[in-house]
């Protein structure tokens, strides 16, 4: 079997020049190969920038678009087609967008090899070891903290035991954080867990522990991105004196970067994101790593049902992959750029046990909010 092209697909809900709040983008790719199997990934980051390095000409060895470093390989030899991508876009790679750009690869290899040999994912990796995974439902709080009551019972309803909250106005003033902590908890009441994401709202380490210890009566699960990741004595500090358990993560990218900061940082919970890490192979990695050092691995999920599936692939076959995020997007792209997605049942997710990612495109979808793009486009 041989790779014939790397398809890179950039999709966006106009309008540009607005933030992405709620994934009214994606980027997807789809490695063709000879034989007519098709592997499908993803990556939750930056879609023009993502197709450039995947589309880019060969530059010199060691700056090599990945379209040109895959073609005519075999798409079994995921370990080293990962190696030999990171290795021949050292220069502009080797964390960040690169990266990003091979986890979507990576993701796909891994699809393609489990049709071809006709076994779950979990199976490759390993095994499975569950067959549901508790959920953890992220919501924006809504800026009036009284209009967080329907929001929050929706949520119950839908039989999450487990929230967090974060972005929109959160974070940006400690008076009304506090209001909108106060209805969440009274509304999820003491039985909910209830987690808060700063994403590195909180400035420096001794404003980030007078507000943590603020809101000790919330009895927060744990505190997301207090701090910036780069920050580590400020994360270290927090994380030996908070009674919240600290985590971060999600922006990093490779077994490396995430060795530094479980070493440097110490937090609880470290939350990488299989789109941007590095793709399965490397989670892998950051798994081990994790457990060397005491350190939890809740991954980020804040996407398409082609990441949701890849994580919860993931999470079947760790031991401690016990709790995954649940996007509450109402984008179009969230909801139904797969037809098939992985659903919530009763706050949990059922592990599929088909083999690839088990997923279908709705390919009208793709046309629809598909951007089309060479190098030099100016948009
Ligand atoms: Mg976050």
């Amino acid at each position: 079997m041989k790779i014939i092209d790397v398809e890179a697909i950039w999709l966006r809900i106009p309008s540009f020049g607005e933030l992405c709040e709620w994934g009214e983008d994606a980027f997807l790719v789809k490695v063709h190969t000879d034989t007519g199997l098709i592997g499908i990934g993803e990556s939750d980051s930056a879609p023009a920038v993502l197709k450039a390095l995947i589309e880019t000409p060969s530059s010199h060895s060691t700056s090599r678009g990945l379209r040109e470093i895959l073609l005519g390989e075999n798409p079994l030899d995921i370990d080293r087609l990962w190696n030999k991508m990171y290795d021949e876009s050292s220069y502009m790679g080797r964390r960040g967008a690169a990266i990003h750009a091979i986890s979507a690869i990576d993701i796909a290899l891994w699809d393609i090899a489990s049709q071809h040999y006709g076994v779950p994912i979990h199976t490759l990796l390993g095994g499975k070891v569950r067959d549901e995974i508790a959920a953890y439902g992220t919501f924006i709080p809504k800026d009036k903290p009284a209009d967080n009551v329907t929001l929050v019972e929706g949520l119950l309803e839908a039989g999450f035991s487990s929230l967090k909250l974060g972005g929109g106005l959160f974070g940006t003033d400690p008076t009304h954080d506090h209001e909108v902590l106060q209805v969440v908890r009274d509304t999820a009441g003491e039985n909910i867990d209830l987690a808060i994401d700063l994403v590195y709202r909180w400035k420096n380490y001794r404003y980030a522990k007078t507000q943590g210890d603020r809101m000790r009566e919330f009895n927060l699960n744990w505190i997301e991105e207090p701090l910036p990741s780069d920050d580590h004595l400020g994360l270290r500090r927090l994380a030996e004196t908070s009674e919240s358990r600290i985590s971060g993560g999600e922006g990093l990218s490779t077994v490396a970067e995430f060795t530094e900061f479980i070493r440097e940082s110490r937090p609880d919970i470290i939350q990488p994101d299989i789109t941007r890490c590095g793709g399965i192979s490397e989670m892998r990695k950051i798994h081990y790593v994790a457990t060397r050092y005491s350190t939890q691995l809740v991954p980020h999920g804040f996407s398409t049902g082609i990441l949701m599936a890849a994580t919860v692939q993931f999470l079947a076959s760790i031991r401690d992959g016990e709790l995954i995020e649940f996007s509450q997007s109402t984008s179009a792209l969230s909801l139904d750029l797969v037809t098939n997605p992985i659903v919530l049942t009763n706050g949990k997710v059922t592990v599929p046990d088909t083999p690839g990612l088990g997923i279908e495109l709705d390919e009208d979808l793709i046309s629809k909010y598909r951007v089309e793009m060479t190098l030099g486009t100016r948009l």
